[in-house]
């Protein structure tokens, strides 16, 4: 196999103006050091002061930096790269996942997934209160729904059930469970017609568990409350599972949102438990916390969102960047939620634009005129169409630089792809998602056109096109391992073959797209996301050489370090 890149050009030493004055902390040699520094070429070694890097360039000449108290650590040929950056995860619900029953999409039979719940019961997993959850069930459960009635008789028929789906906007709720949230016949004849299909019924209106959006939500708001123990338990639990996996700063896009609260423009979600632990010295991360604004907000409801994020502003590691909007739903049947250009066949609906065309530019322009950056959720083609005409209508009236980004983006029409170059758009992608599946082959291709079809996740495509690509993963949703991501974005091969090999990108796009693209995704480029001098030194170091090695190598990829601010926050021996 060919080089990748060239094997070690040192340039001249590259060095802060501080360099005589300063006390070397940690010098890192002897290593193929990846810097993310544009046009770069591999260096060998970092040292670092005060938590910043110091100076990066050659063994010789960094080592010369060295003093009696500075720790050397000779990295035996092994890759240092900056700590990743994942541009949007829900970290904190991931943290609680990790302690809850979670099927991450397998599919089980009934009997199985009974067995599943049992066994939850016995180890506490899948208690929330007095009340029994399961997630990460795959869409396909929902074909199905009659198998769920197990869960109506016997002895479950007074216990509440909730199963939630692995997009996190589907589920199911037994009956104990509905009448919990007073969910019944009377209820869905209420329902306004559009909103008809969020809580399954049968002919006569009466429920059948099934539960979408707006639908799932109301009957999880009934679920017992997390309570903040558990969230700061389930944030710690999440900042260490990332520092494994090399993580060391992400975007939480809904950090105004907790589990089992009703979103308000006065909620403060998370955000207590990021500060509660930045206040312990343990929220060893850069966090990048959005606030949730709804579709059709107008300006003034910023104001609202500026109160609650003025209590948060001074806390270490933390910024408050801007907003999120939801501009659709998902697009897998029988959801069908994400807003399409061409009706879903079945249907002949175009799903859910949540967005007021005419109003959303005013929301986006009022945010950039503020400094704050939009990040919007856009599954289908239209709603990131229309994504881009709100954002388009910020850029007419200011060049403000400010980062706005588009996430999800399965569906995106070729006539759009330039736009992101031009809107100066980040297209903040979750390529784990890239593989043809049971989701994108059984549940998404019969029901869209064929050219909407091919241009899901259409990441070489954005890329020809002059888009910037940063790194995410959506954690719960899917798996937060970036390595996993980066392996779907260079091959798109999964269970039922390969997902349009034309969008495959390479490697060294993806490790832009995980340090300085989410960098600037979540407005920390100054700070993170490249080994330059000034900058922060999170760093990790790999178990493999992740340049050279054959792609399927890339997935299994682990970190054997993490430092965090100069300091090793993880290290797999120990
Ligand atoms: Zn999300």
């Amino acid at each position: 196999m060919k080089p990748l890149f060239p094997l070690l050009l040192s340039s001249a030493l590259v060095c802060s103006p501080l360099e005589s004055m300063a006390a070397v902390d940690l010098i890192l040699h002897n290593a193929k050091v990846y810097t993310a520094e544009p046009g770069q070429p591999l260096q060998q070694a970092v040292a670092v002061e005060n938590g910043k890097v110091l100076a990066v360039g050659s063994d010789s000449e960094v080592l010369r930096l060295k003093q009696p108290s500075t720790r050397v650590l000779d990295l035996g040929g092994k890759v240092l790269m900056p700590g990743f950056i994942d541009s949007h995860s829900h970290a904190i619900k991931g943290g609680l996942q990790l302690g809850q029953v979670y099927l991450d999409g397998q599919q089980l039979s009934i009997a199985e997934l009974e067995q599943r719940l049992r066994e939850g019961m016995k180890s506490g997993k899948a208690w929330q209160g007095d009340a029994l959850l399961v997630s990460g069930l795959p869409s396909a459960s929902w074909s199905d729904l009659k198998a769920f009635k197990r869960f109506n008789q016997g002895e479950w028929a007074s216990q509440p059930i909730v199963f939630l789906g692995w997009d996190q906007h589907t589920g199911w709720a037994n009956r104990a469970m509905l009448a919990r949230a007073g969910v019944d016949a009377a209820r869905v004849k209420a329902l306004k017609p559009e909103e008809r299909d969020t809580i399954g019924h049968d002919e006569d209106g009466q429920p059948d568990g099934f539960l979408a959006e707006a639908g799932l939500y109301s009957v999880l708001d009934k679920m017992p409350k997390v309570t903040d123990q558990q969230l700061l338990d389930a944030a710690r639990a999440a900042i260490h599972y990332y520092q494994s996996l090399g993580v060391t700063a992400w975007m939480d896009p809904t950090a105004n949102d907790a589990p089992g609260h009703t979103l308000t423009n006065q909620s403060v979600g998370v955000l207590p438990i990021y500060k509660a632990l930045a206040q312990q010295n343990q929220l060893d991360a850069h966090v990048a916390a959005l606030l949730v604004a709804d579709a059709k907000a107008t300006p003034a409801d910023l104001d609202e969102l500026d109160k609650v994020r003025r209590q948060f502003l001074d806390v270490p590691n933390l910024t408050l960047p801007g907003i999120k909007v939801f501009a659709d739903g998902v697009p897998e049947f029988p959801a069908q939620s994400a807003a399409m250009l061409e009706p879903y066949k079945n249907s002949h609906k175009h799903g859910e634009l949540l967005t007021d065309p005419a109003h959303f530019g005013e929301l986006v322009n009022a945010a950039d005129a503020r400094g704050w950056l939009v990040h919007i959720h856009a599954i289908g083609d239209r709603a990131v169409r229309e994504s881009l005409n709100g954002i388009e209508q910020a850029r007419k009236a200011r060049d403000s630089g400010v980062p706005h980004s588009i996430t999800h983006l399965q569906m995106v029409n070729p006539q759009d792809f330039p736009r992101f170059k031009t809107l100066d758009v980040i297209a903040s992608m979750q390529l784990y998602w890239a593989a043809a599946d049971d989701l994108t082959n059984d549940l998404v291709q019969p029901y869209i056109s064929a050219m909407a079809y091919q241009y899901q996740y259409p990441a070489r495509s954005l890329l020809k096109n002059g888009a910037t690509i940063a790194g995410a993963s959506d954690w719960p949703v899917t798996t937060p391992e970036p390595w996993k991501a980066i392996y779907q974005a260079v091959s798109r091969t999964g269970p039922k073959g390969v997902l349009n090999a034309d969008e495959v990108i390479d490697r060294e796009t993806m490790f832009q797209a995980y340090t300085l693209n989410a960098a600037r995704a979540i407005r920390l480029e100054d700070r993170i996301g490249s080994l330059k001098p000034g900058k922060q030194a999170d760093m990790i170091v790999l178990d493999r050489d992740v340049l050279q090695v054959e792609p399927e190598a890339l997935r299994d990829t682990q970190v054997l370090r993490t430092f965090f601010a100069g300091r090793e926050v993880f290290n797999r021996k120990i």
